[in-house]
């Protein structure tokens, strides 16, 4: 799939533009981490620049677990932008305390249901304009 640069859908996650792009590389790896307050030791999701808890700039990388349970769920059929096959599903998967907003790839969402063990699946999403990787968090099911 190729996206011409006025529609590049994941501007965000370009090295370009987010210094917690180091998030994505790890992705690309199969970690999954968020940022760990260096002052106040507040651990952020999703990853953040700064702290929300006390203002900190300061900041490490925490590794999450690469499991967790499906909090909640729903199906997307139509509306799906050009080039994203359906149905989709978005879930929200908590793991150590967090919860976190994703998709469930490689699953049959007739099967998903509440409570239902998943395991971090990346994605790779469109290279950025500068042909650099980019990766989503995905999970499927267990
Ligand atoms: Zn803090």
């Amino acid at each position: 799939m190729t996206y011409f640069r006025a529609i590049d859908p994941f501007p965000l996650e370009a090295g370009d533009y987010n210094k917690l792009h180091e998030f994505y590389e790890r992705l690309a790896e199969g970690r999954l981490v968020t940022t760990k307050c260096s002052a106040c030791g507040h651990i952020a999701w999703p990853p953040r620049g700064f702290c929300g808890e006390c203002v900190s700039d300061r900041f490490e990388w925490a590794e999450l677990p690469d499991e967790g349970t499906i909090h909640a769920f729903t199906v997307q059929d139509t509306g799906l932008p050009p080039g994203f096959e359906g149905p989709r599903v978005f879930a929200i998967v908590k793991l150590a305390g967090l919860r976190v907003f994703t998709i469930l790839v490689d699953c049959d969402p007739a099967r998903v249901k509440i409570g239902d063990r998943v395991r971090l699946k990346p994605r790779r999403v469109t290279d950025d304009p500068r042909g650099n990787q980019r990766w989503l968090p995905a999970f499927t099911s267990l």
